[in-house]
């Protein structure tokens, strides 16, 4: 890089993730001891940069500025558009650079190097694109019909793209919100900029969907069980995955007795080779009499995420000659996955009746029995 270069970067960090199914944005799931933005943030400043603006959603904000506090860092709020975001980290840049790296958060596998290498275009020829020759065959279909395009030539197109702050701030000030733009190159050159390509790497990789978070982080996957029966009696409340059914009767216990979530936290305490509730909360302790066991729940999930697991799915079922669970299925699902802080679609629970046979058929009891997978952080 030459001396009269005065580098900042935008890392763009205001996207939702709905794509990966988390019930958080991805830039907060963990890859190892850290987040994703953790991580692409620490190889900026491994880079050198030491004016690094992160384009963050307000939800986000607060843990982000907790995550994220170095001397080098400030946050700004997004805006509506992706432009838009740019726009707003551009301006908190200010005027104190003159060339300036954009990135998207949820690229954590980007090197100093590729940074580097993208800064170095910039400095020379006015930008520098990272992108990687197209491994795959692309094709342009019209009605169902290819037409082939030759390959040679055509390229994948990453982030970090470096630009002089000045230009991209006049073409991003040109386009306003429009959001037909998909890359800031696209930006830059619809302002009658030519964008140059600067080598980026195989491995900086965007995570987009769910299964790019299994594909692309070190994981290992750890299955668990857990089971348990409580005796059905009257004068109590029937609670299953902390909702209350409504029924003649209900689950006895030291605590709310709700047996799926005990199978549940059986299952999570298991895969992560953790003690299980017995140990963990016994019915020796007045303290956990008549605890909600979405609470101790809670407290699982901070076991868990101690022992560096997070939880892939959880499927359990229920075994109960009555009452008729099915209209109840949907708000358990819900009212589990905002406890395990996940997406509904990874918990899975279903219902079934011993065909009167034995002491569940007999209406004595209700039992369940959960499974779950979990990722461990490595
Ligand atoms: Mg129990």
């Amino acid at each position: 890089m030459k001396s009269e270069a005065n580098v900042g970067a935008v890392i763009v960090c205001a996207g939702k993730g709905e794509r990966t199914g988390l019930a958080y944005n991805k830039i907060l799931h963990r890859i190892g001891q850290r987040t994703v933005v953790e991580t692409v943030t620490d190889t900026f400043i491994a880079a050198g940069i030491t004016n690094i603006v992160l384009v963050v959603s307000d939800p986000d904000r607060a843990v982000v500025s907790e995550l994220v506090s170095h001397p080098s860092v400030k946050l700004c709020l997004g805006g509506n558009t992706r432009a838009e975001s740019v726009k707003n980290g551009l301006d908190a840049l200010g005027g104190d650079c003159n060339i300036v790296v954009i990135h998207d958060g949820a690229r954590p596998f980007v090197t100093p190097e590729v940074i580097a290498a993208s800064i170095k275009s910039a400095v020379e020829f006015g930008s520098g694109i990272a992108a990687v020759p197209s491994i795959d065959t692309v094709k342009r279909v019209k009605n169902g019909v290819m037409t082939a395009i030759p390959r040679a030539g055509l390229y994948n197109v990453q982030t970090p793209q470096t630009f002089r702050y000045s230009e991209i701030l006049a073409a991003y000030e040109a386009v306003g919100a429009d959001n037909s733009f998909t890359d800031d190159a696209e930006v830059y050159e619809h302002a009658g900029f030519l964008p140059r390509l600067s080598l980026g790497d195989n491995a900086n990789v965007k995570i987009t969907t769910a299964a790019d978070l299994y594909k692309v982080l070190p994981a290992d996957a750890r299955i668990g069980v857990g089971f348990d029966v409580h005796r059905l009696v009257e004068g109590r409340k029937l609670i299953l995955g902390g909702v209350e059914i409504p029924y003649i009767k209900g689950l006895d216990g030291h605590s709310d007795a709700d047996v799926l979530t005990h199978a549940i936290m059986d299952a999570l305490l298991s895969a992560a080779g953790l003690p299980d509730i017995g140990v963990l909360y016994p019915d020796t302790n007045d303290f956990f009499l008549g605890i909600s066991s979405m609470k101790l729940l809670s407290d699982v999930m901070k076991h868990i995420a101690d022992a560096k697991f997070s939880v892939i799915n959880i499927s359990a079922v229920i075994i109960a000659q009555e009452p008729k669970l099915a209209p109840h299925i949907s708000s358990i699902r819900e009212s589990l996955a905002r406890a395990i802080g996940v997406d509904r679609s990874r918990i899975n629970v279903s219902a079934t009746t011993t065909e009167r046979l034995g002491i569940i058929g007999s209406g004595d009891g209700i039992a369940a029995e959960a499974y779950c997978l979990l990722s461990e952080n490595l």
